[in-house]
């Protein structure tokens, strides 16, 4: 078994690792031969933690350790309203005794209490994190580090972290992860044909992608499901994180476009915007798992691999793994397209 030593990153442990991986079998007793024969697990990201979980925990803790090893005593974040990775960075922050503040931009076209007001918006008040919203075109990031500046002018020690966590040391945690996935299927006597994300900063896939070049795995074993831009850009993210990452780690190896599997075809309309497949994926999971998938994320990436296996993308027999990535509170934020 490839191994890999991350120790000499600073981390702070949020979750407890490994996080759990199961079988579908209500799913599976459910649809039955539209399955293909394919066997569906899941890695339980979703429960693992604080603040209700999720997959930028995993980042967080590389982040947070970076921001501790630095001195900082404030982080400043950016995402939409209903970001899981603001709502979790608030939590975090709250655990390490640090300040929270979230530049958050009103880029999905909602303007109803649902959205603007409750499941993550609602729990980055509660972990008591100070919200700054900004106009759907406005540039957050420079918002932020505006804000860094003055707050450091103050005399704080201030570390900004990117978009859904998503820089090379956020992505470390979805190297570990890759890793920790390997070492589990062995344990398991599984081998999986596939493990599957969604994408939004494209953090996730570019730390598994490195994290499988690192152990001289094929980087194509992790796909996503591009959820936020479109399936070229994504692609194009997905490489250049991932590269950064192995730059980061002190490894030669790169990989090429070709190394990154990736499919933009279940993102719909928009980022935030419900599509069929995305409320079929959320309901069969909830009523036949008692699970939740996520209507922004996991709903969308959940659609498309039941669409890859009802086509028949996987032989009989395959095992693949689906990473429920969390974003729990985003269910409140879409009573209207999943109430009834
Ligand atoms: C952020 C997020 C993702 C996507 O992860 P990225 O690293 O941003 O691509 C998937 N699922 C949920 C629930 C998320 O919040």
């Amino acid at each position: 078994m490839p191994t890999l030593d991350l120790t000499r990153f600073p981390r702070l442990p949020l979750l407890t690792l490994p996080t759990l991986i199961e079988p579908l079998d209500g799913l599976t007793r459910h649809l039955g031969g539209a399955l293909n024969g394919v066997r569906i697990f899941v890695k339980r990201d979703d429960v693992a933690g604080i603040g209700l979980g999720g997959n930028k925990l995993r980042k967080l803790e590389y982040l947070l350790g970076a921001a501790r090893a630095e001195g900082a005593d404030t982080v400043v974040t950016v995402g939409a309203i209903q970001s899981n990775h603001a709502r979790l960075t608030a939590a975090a922050a709250a655990r390490a005794g640090l300040a929270c503040e979230l530049f958050l931009t009103r880029s999905v076209p909602r303007e109803d209490p649902d959205y603007t007001g409750n499941g993550n918006r609602l729990l980055d008040d509660v972990f008591g994190a100070k919200v700054h919203e900004l106009p759907g075109d406005a540039d957050s990031v420079a918002a932020a580090e505006a804000r860094a500046i003055e707050l450091r002018g103050t005399g704080r020690g201030v570390y900004v972290f990117p978009s859904g966590g998503s820089s090379p040391t956020g992505c470390l945690g979805y190297v570990n992860a890759a890793a920790e996935i390997l070492a589990q299927a062995e344990a398991l006597g599984l081998d999986f044909a596939q493990i599957i994300t969604a994408n939004g900063s494209a953090g996730t896939h570019a730390g598994l992608v490195a994290g499988l070049a690192a152990m001289d795995l094929d980087p194509r074993l992790a796909k996503s499901f591009a959820v936020l831009a479109e399936e070229s850009r994504a692609r194009a993210e997905v490489l250049e994180k991932a590269n950064a990452t192995l730059a980061l780690m002190g490894l030669e190896r790169r990989v090429t476009p070709d190394d990154i599997n990736l499919d933009g075809r279940h993102r719909g309309s928009g980022y935030g915007i419900p599509t069929e497949g995305m409320l079929e994926a959320v309901r069969l999971m909830a009523r036949h798992e008692g699970r939740l998938l996520d209507p922004v994320y996991s709903g969308k990436a959940f659609a498309g691999l039941l669409h890859d296996v009802r086509a028949g993308l996987y032989p009989s027999g395959a095992a693949v793994l689906f990473l429920m990535t969390g974003g729990t509170p985003g269910v409140f934020a879409y009573k209207d397209a999943l109430a009834g």
